[in-house]
């Protein structure tokens, strides 16, 4: 399969007062394959969005490198820009803080068909009348404004602006956080249909476990900044390696009433520390009920634990476990 994008230890930092420094996103390696849909999910303040805005380019990354198609996005410039610019879209969590109010639906969706110089006249209209159409709209839809419509109608004119311009990638970023949840499955079901049809690929960003599992290929899961688990969905809900993510999904009910096996709930101690100074060696340590002493002292390394199943955590490390057990002498 093919590599679309690739992210190399990717940090992202944010510069405070008093030389503080805020980790929003450390480290963090993966690959999205053409034509997957990638989950990424973690509670708010993980990094999630920042990873996707800086592969977006909204943001600069402080440290590592983003390869789009081959190509790292930091340096392009000039007419390789303007396509990368084209290429990736964005699909935003608030569809109404997105649009702007004074603008009618038409010069909303148009307005990259401009930037891009696409379309133009009655061209312009014709393009922007079959995208409402593609999205589950109709013309008349295209004189009003977004006030006049519902969060998943307008979630749907958001979907429109960003297949204006024919992109082949996609980061949403929690798009369906603010509907009603009667509304969500709807707009998942047009984004997965979408894909089919234009052969699109999407990092889907979102907290939701059961949403993302439905819609994702695989799903890589973070925590205070760091990429901690990444496998195929299936594999992920099936085994979970990493603590963190065992419980995450230990809230998550089981809708299968033939699964017997139902997860013991997990309930994590205290509360995500501050990116600022966040726990040396693993950042997950105050808070998981398996820490060992050696994951207060050396941070976990990426590692690909099973087929295509990556998980930073010492569990998994032979040496860190050597070492553990060396410490505690003969039994
Ligand atoms: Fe828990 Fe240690 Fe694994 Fe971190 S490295 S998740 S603290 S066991
Ligand atoms: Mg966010």
């Amino acid at each position: 399969v093919e590599k679309i994008l690739e992210v190399k230890s990717v940090k992202k930092h944010f510069k405070l007062g008093k030389g503080q420094v805020v980790q929003a996103v450390d480290n963090v390696s993966f690959d999205v394959y053409k034509g997957e849909t990638l989950g990424l999910v973690g509670e708010s303040g993980c990094g999630k969005s920042t990873i996707g805005r800086t592969i977006i380019r909204l943001y600069k990354a402080t440290e590592g490198e983003i390869l789009f198609k081959g190509k790292d996005v930091n340096r392009l410039k000039g007419k390789e820009l303007k396509r990368f610019n084209r290429e990736m879209q964005m699909i935003f969590q608030d569809p109404y803080a997105s649009l702007n109010p004074r603008m009618t639906v038409l010069d909303i969706i148009a307005e990259g068909l401009d930037i891009h110089d696409l379309a133009s006249g009655k061209a312009r209209r014709e393009k922007v009348v079959e995208l409402l159409k593609t999205v589950g709209l109709n013309e008349e839809h295209a004189d009003r404004f977004p006030h006049e419509f519902s969060g998943g109608q307008r979630q749907r004119i958001g979907i429109a602006r960003a297949l204006a311009v024919d992109p082949d990638f996609i980061i949403a970023d929690e798009p369906i956080s603010a509907l009603d949840v009667s509304i969500q499955a709807q707009v998942v079901n047009l984004m997965k249909k979408l894909q089919r049809e234009k052969g699109l690929t999407y990092l889907f960003i979102a907290h939701d476990l059961s949403m993302v599992k439905y819609i994702s290929d695989r799903v890589g899961v973070m925590y205070l900044g760091n990429l901690v688990e990444l496998a195929d969905s299936q594999e992920l809900y099936d085994n979970p390696m990493h603590p963190y993510t065992e419980a995450l999904l230990s809230a998550v009910p089981i809708p299968d009433p033939n699964v017997e096996k139902r997860r013991e709930r997990i309930i994590l101690k205290g509360d995500v520390p501050s990116p600022i100074n966040p726990p040396s060696g693993c950042r997950f340590r105050t808070r998981c009920p398996k820490a060992m002493d050696i994951c207060a002292e050396v941070t976990p390394v990426w590692q690909q634990v099973r087929p295509l199943h990556w998980v930073s955590c010492h569990l998994y490390q032979e040496d860190s476990l050597k070492k553990e057990e060396a410490k505690k002498g003969p039994v």
